[in-house]
């Protein structure tokens, strides 16, 4: 049925094959999207049409598969730079997800600019991907990572936040929409702070790239990584935007073939943006999927997204919320996509199997992000997190099956 704006959720759900299969003798309810989304099919037929017609590899023939494959390549950097509204389709650097995308940062701005008694900032909602890098590097330097703290509901504390950025601050790495609490942070706020003391800004965009539209430009962040598996796209393709002057100052962060302009012996030129950063074969045929979901995404639209997705949170909250003996972790002001809750007595990861056995896919566990389940004194939770797909039946089913632990663990 067609919901508000045109969403029609049926036929969207038609378009994902995975949404058909039986899981234990039942219908599936995916609820695990902040870990992976499902796959439309034009995202499937995209990566299958690659190998099965184009496949050859990039930049490096003058014969016709080879121009295909470049073609394919260069347009999904150009659908990423508008989706972003980025200025220029060199500041689109194909990575494997935001893992990847973090650890370039770190190691190349973050060797160059970070020092001796330097602040790098995050928060204490971050996923393990934007702590560890920034570990690493602080290590390596003698620089000191600040955490800025989150209050009970899971919102950031933000007079925390202003007191401890200082000229000190190289770096301040946050994430957009928590993957444990759904919250989503002031980034825009917080990166004007950033640059009153001249840090440089890296948005963690891995769960709010699915949910709503990013504008780099309107954020002003310097960097934003996010992974084309969270958005309907394939796994081992990500992207790092940056934006151009940084890039052009960074020094590599992998050396090899396609990232040079020359090479002797004694000195190596590295190639212009964005090759200087994409050393190697790509996983072109991850960039043949991506370009599939970001149009498939933009033809749904992820305004509409945003809308059905609100109404699942909302509804979820509510139902999930009622029972009793159910503890729902965070109530952030702004949040998306996600719920996290304990169950009396039971341990989140036997909640996940009695829901498993009807078929229903939740996350247990500490979704990593150790730091926010010591925050919240627990080793887990149970996390349901919603994608364009799913529906408030599927609410209900896990509303039964949560029921059904009761019965099962008296
Ligand atoms: N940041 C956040 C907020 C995430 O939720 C995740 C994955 O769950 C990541 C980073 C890491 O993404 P990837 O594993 O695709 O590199």
């Amino acid at each position: 049925m067609p919901g508000p704006h045109g969403f029609d959720i049926d036929s969207v759900r038609q378009q994902f094959p995975i949404l058909d299969v039986e899981i234990n003798g039942h219908p599936l309810v995916y609820l695990d999207s902040a870990a992976t989304s499902q796959k439309p099919q034009v995202v499937i037929d995209a990566i299958s049409n690659y190998y099965a017609r184009s496949n050859s590899n990039v930049h490096r023939g003058v014969h016709t598969l080879s121009q295909q494959a470049t073609d394919i390549y260069e347009e999904t950097r150009e659908k990423t730079r508008a989706l972003i509204n980025a200025s220029d389709s060199r500041e689109i650097i194909y990575v494997r997800g935001t893992t990847e995308a973090i650890n370039l940062v770190a190691s190349t701005y973050g060797r160059q600019n970070v020092g001796e008694g330097d602040d790098v900032i995050v928060t204490a909602m971050e996923h393990h991907s934007n702590i560890v890098p920034w570990q690493i590097l602080c290590e390596e330097k003698g620089a000191n990572l600040k955490v800025v703290p989150m209050d009970e509901n899971g919102d950031l504390i933000m007079e925390e936040f202003d007191r401890l950025l200082s000229d000190r601050t190289k770096i301040v790495a946050t994430v957009h929409l928590s993957n444990a609490l759904g919250t989503i942070n002031p980034v825009k706020e917080m990166f004007k702070k950033a640059r009153t003391v001249g840090a440089a800004t890296l948005l963690d965009g891995a769960q709010s790239a699915p949910h709503m539209a990013i504008d780099v430009k309107d954020i002003d962040c310097d960097f934003l990584a996010f992974s084309g598996h969270k958005l309907y796209g394939p796994t081992g393709i990500g992207i790092l935007y940056g934006k151009y002057d940084l890039l052009s100052q960074m020094p590599p962060y992998q050396g090899g073939g396609e990232m040079i302009a020359s090479v002797t012996f004694e000195k190596t030129i590295y190639a212009e943006l964005p090759a200087k950063f994409e050393a190697g074969t790509p996983h072109i045929a991850g960039t043949a999927g991506l370009g599939a979901a970001i149009d498939f995404v933009n033809e749904i639209g992820l305004d509409n997204v945003a809308a059905h997705e609100r109404t699942l949170l909302d509804y979820s909250i509510e139902r999930i919320g009622s029972i009793n003996g159910v503890k729902l972790i965070g109530n952030p002001k702004h949040r998306s996509g996600v719920i996290s809750f304990v169950v009396d007595g039971v341990h989140p990861h036997d909640v996940g199997t009695v829901l498993d056995s009807q078929g229903i896919a939740i996350r247990a566990g500490h979704h990593c992000a150790q730091p926010v389940m010591a925050h919240f004194g627990i080793p887990a939770t149970v996390r349901a997190s919603f994608g364009m797909y799913n529906t408030t039946n599927e609410i209900d089913r896990l509303y039964e099956g949560v029921q059904q632990v009761f019965e099962v663990f008296g």
